[in-house]
């Protein structure tokens, strides 16, 4: 038996005076605080449930921006009628997310904290610019991901909304793991106000944007910009899933992949 304390509170100051609390972690779908905890790679004294926060799930559109709420859960994001039309490439990309029962806990302010370097939400955070908004301030995307399962998150701050502004257009292109759904490599590619934006995750190192992608696609925005385009393997991870030129390989042919769809 794993013993901890549980708080639930209903106000997001309760919430961040609770977190003060040594070992002690927010928890939102619990899809990988729970395991961690089972499994004793984590032993918090105390847990503190966000789900009774108010105005958390929020999904809206203002001033050119969609802003989800940090305990939207993926499903909802997959089946949200603005996102699907606003922001189609972030509404797949949410579909696409493990499996059902991963879709119906999990939510994007998990997601984003937790910063796994296989995870889905990081890539289009990144590539489209977007703003994380904690309780006590504004993080742009460039500098919350601070490599593997590291962000620029205090341990007592809270992840309460991200804010995505809209690109011109954008889509996701990855291959999955048959077994855990998460990508080997996924590739987001957005033609924003600022630029084209290109993110890649499941190299291995955490999320990041890819110089050389951006380059070829400012001077022409069309597959064969980067099908031909190879990275090299020693900035990928090799791993029981896959080599590392393999990875440096799909990355290229899932940005031509992720242009063909933008442009479809
Ligand atoms: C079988 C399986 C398959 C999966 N497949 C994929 C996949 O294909 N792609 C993918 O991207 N992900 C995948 N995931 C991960 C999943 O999508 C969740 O996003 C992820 O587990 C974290 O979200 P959560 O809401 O469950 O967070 P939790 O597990 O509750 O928390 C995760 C971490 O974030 C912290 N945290 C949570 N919410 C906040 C907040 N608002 N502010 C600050 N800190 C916070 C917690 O303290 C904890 O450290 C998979 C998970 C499982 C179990």
């Amino acid at each position: 038996m794993i013993a901890f304390d549980y708080h639930k509170p209903s106000r997001l100051a309760e919430a961040v005076a609770l977190l003060a609390g040594a070992e002690t972690r927010p928890l939102a779908g619990g899809m990988t605080l729970l395991p961690t905890i089972k499994n004793r790679l984590a032993s918090p004294a105390a847990l503190v449930d966000l789900s009774g926060l108010p105005g958390m799930t929020v999904i809206q559109e203002g001033a050119g921006v969609v802003t989800l709420g940090a305990l939207a859960r993926h499903a909802d994001v997959a089946g949200s009628a603005l996102v699907q039309a606003r922001l189609p490439a972030l509404a797949r990309l949410a579909g696409s997310i493990g499996d059902p029962a991963v879709r119906h806990r999990g939510t994007i302010g998990g997601s984003l904290a937790n910063n796994d370097p296989a995870a889905d939400y990081p890539a289009a955070v990144l590539a489209l610019g977007a703003v994380i908004v904690t309780d006590r301030r504004e993080i742009a995307a460039d500098d919350f991901f601070r490599g593997l399962f590291e962000t620029a998150l205090g341990p007592d701050e809270i992840v309460t909304a991200v804010r995505f502004p809209l690109p011109r257009r954008a889509a996701y292109a990855k291959l999955r793991s048959p077994a855990s759904r998460y990508p080997l490599i996924g590739v987001f590619v957005a033609e924003t106000a600022a630029g084209v934006r290109v993110a890649m995750t499941g190299a291995g190192h955490g999320v990041l944007r890819v110089a050389e992608f951006e380059q070829a696609l400012a001077k022409s925005f069309a597959p064969e910009a980067v099908s031909g385009l190879r990275l090299s393997a020693a900035g990928f991870a090799s791993d029981i899933h896959a080599e590392a030129a393999y990875r440096a390989h799909l990355a290229s042919v899932m940005a031509a992949r992720a242009v063909a769809e933008a442009l479809a």
